[in-house]
């Protein structure tokens, strides 16, 4: 039993309750590395205490206890989110299930993986590729974020351009819920549609309806060969252009990828490479199958108009470097400063007016936007990079946050296309869902979680 009552100068509440749970600790350094995400947002305080979960027993207990104590309790994965949806503050106990971290079966006949839920994505994929197979949802922190959060968050990567992001990966889960009961949802079989859909339900309900304990997987076979290219823009428009009509020309890239000119200096001055030279925006491009050359000639005859050079990776190596690149993007803009990074998306022929409409955003409220995008999906991050001393959640940056949603609507998109609304995208949420989804929503949550004790205050 780990039972470590440091300072607790944020109990205040009766989560002093936890202490009977043979995983809690109160220890500050414990509940300050829990306290947030990658999102940027610094909670006032820290959260009472931490529960790091072991097993599927371990959640059970702990959310009986916090039922019994209506406690308020934070799932936590691996803490890589950018919405701020695993934030914790004083009052609130995390529960914290990194360490469910086994894979427990991989079926390669059926091609389907048993995975707790703290195992890492990238593990999966590891695990996976033994058997000739890979998992496609592939967020681009796939070496750090958990299965279970991408449950939650229902993540996106490069490859669901072509595979469909974590919903069209998820077979079957086990959930547990505000009470501590167990569910199992889904199934083990490729298809399957007896009773409603309660897979959907969970995935993408960033831990504020259960908290998700095991997956049933689908895997994929492995592509047997892939190209890819990397193509340079006079500008991001241009650039934005370019990608729309690959979607237009109804051609499946596997991975379709953009990234701005700021964006490019940035991985540049992080990585010592030399891409902004080439041009001010990069798209990249990588086709799998018997007929990924064919495709990706029709990929550069297609942007061909639009491009200034388009380069054909030679061998597996350069077009890793080339997918490490945009893989970078994140990591090269928080040497830059603090980053609050947006996720709407607009309908894949609008690409190039959300490019437009952000540098407007940029220039009105005096803010540093870098932008990237799953092109294929008309998904845009755009980022906003602030100082030390300047806030994420007020003044212009805020500003800008806001503007962006308000720029998706007006093109008929929507305000997260994989993140998560978590904390700091909520104030928007009724303005996209409308009264008569919203409270639908609620009444779910009601009957799901009666005391509203799973993550309140987040998603909906
Ligand atoms: C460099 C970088 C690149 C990124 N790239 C991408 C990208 O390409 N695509 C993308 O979609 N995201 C991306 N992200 C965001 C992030 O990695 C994903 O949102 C990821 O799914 C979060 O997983 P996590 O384990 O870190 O979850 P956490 O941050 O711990 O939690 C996220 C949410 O899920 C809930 N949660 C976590 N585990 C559980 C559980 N077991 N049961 C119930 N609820 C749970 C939490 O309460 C919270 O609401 C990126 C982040 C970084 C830092």
């Amino acid at each position: 039993m780990t039972l470590n009552i440091g300072t607790a100068e944020a109990m205040h509440t009766d989560t002093g309750a936890f202490a009977a749970h043979p995983r809690a600790t109160f220890d500050t350094g414990a509940r300050a590395a829990a306290a947030t995400d990658r999102s940027g947002y610094e909670p006032p305080t820290l959260p009472d205490a931490v529960v790091h979960a072991e097993s599927v027993e371990d959640v059970v207990q702990a959310l009986q206890l916090a039922h019994e104590h209506h406690l308020p309790v934070v799932p936590r994965g691996a803490g890589t989110g950018l919405a701020g949806g695993s934030s914790a503050h004083a009052g609130e106990v995390v529960l914290d299930v990194s360490r469910m971290n086994r894979i427990l079966s991989i079926d390669p006949v059926e091609m389907i993986a048993v995975v707790q839920p703290g195992v890492l994505n990238a593990e999966v994929n590891a695990a996976a590729a033994e058997h000739g197979l890979f998992y496609a949802p592939d967020p681009a922190s796939t070496a750090i974020c958990s299965i279970g959060g991408n449950i939650a968050t229902n993540a996106g990567g490069m490859w669901c351009a072509k595979y469909g992001v974590t919903r069209e990966s998820v077979l079957g889960l086990t959930v547990v819920l505000a009470d501590g009961r167990v569910l199992h949802t889904g199934r083990s079989t490729i298809k399957g549609v007896t009773g409603y859909d309660l897979n959907a339900l969970f995935i993408g309900s960033e831990g504020t309806l259960g908290v998700v304990v095991e997956a049933t997987l689908r895997l994929r076979p492995r592509p047997v060969r892939t190209e890819t290219l990397a193509a340079y823009f006079p500008d991001v428009e241009a650039a934005g252009r370019a990608a729309s009509a690959i979607t237009a020309a109804r051609i499946q890239p596997s991975i379709l990828e953009l990234m701005d000119g700021p964006t490019l200096d940035a991985v540049d001055r992080a990585e010592g490479t030399r891409h902004r030279e080439l041009g001010g925006a990069f798209l990249l491009a990588q086709t799998d199958g018997f007929g990924a050359h064919l495709e990706l000639d029709e990929i550069a005859s297609v942007i061909g108009p639009y491009a200034s050079t388009v380069h054909r990776a030679g061998g597996a190596d350069e077009a890793a470097a080339l997918v490490k690149a945009r893989r970078d993007a994140i990591p090269a803009l928080e040497k830059l400063g603090r980053v609050s990074i947006g996720d709407i998306a607009v309908p894949r022929n609008r690409l190039a007016e959300a490019f437009t409409g952000l540098e407007e955003i940029a220039a009105r409220t005096g803010t540093r936007i870098f932008s990237v995008a799953h092109a294929a999906d008309g998904n845009l991050h755009p980022m906003i990079v602030v100082g030390p001393e300047e806030s994420i959640t007020s003044g212009p940056a805020k500003e800008a946050l806001g503007e962006m949603f308000h720029l998706a609507r007006r093109l008929g998109g929507t305000l997260t296309g994989e993140h998560g609304v978590g904390l700091l995208k909520r104030e928007w949420v009724g303005e996209e869902l409308g009264e008569t989804s919203r409270s639908l929503q609620q009444a779910i949550k009601a009957t799901l979680d009666p005391s509203g004790i799973l993550n309140p205050g987040k998603a909906i």
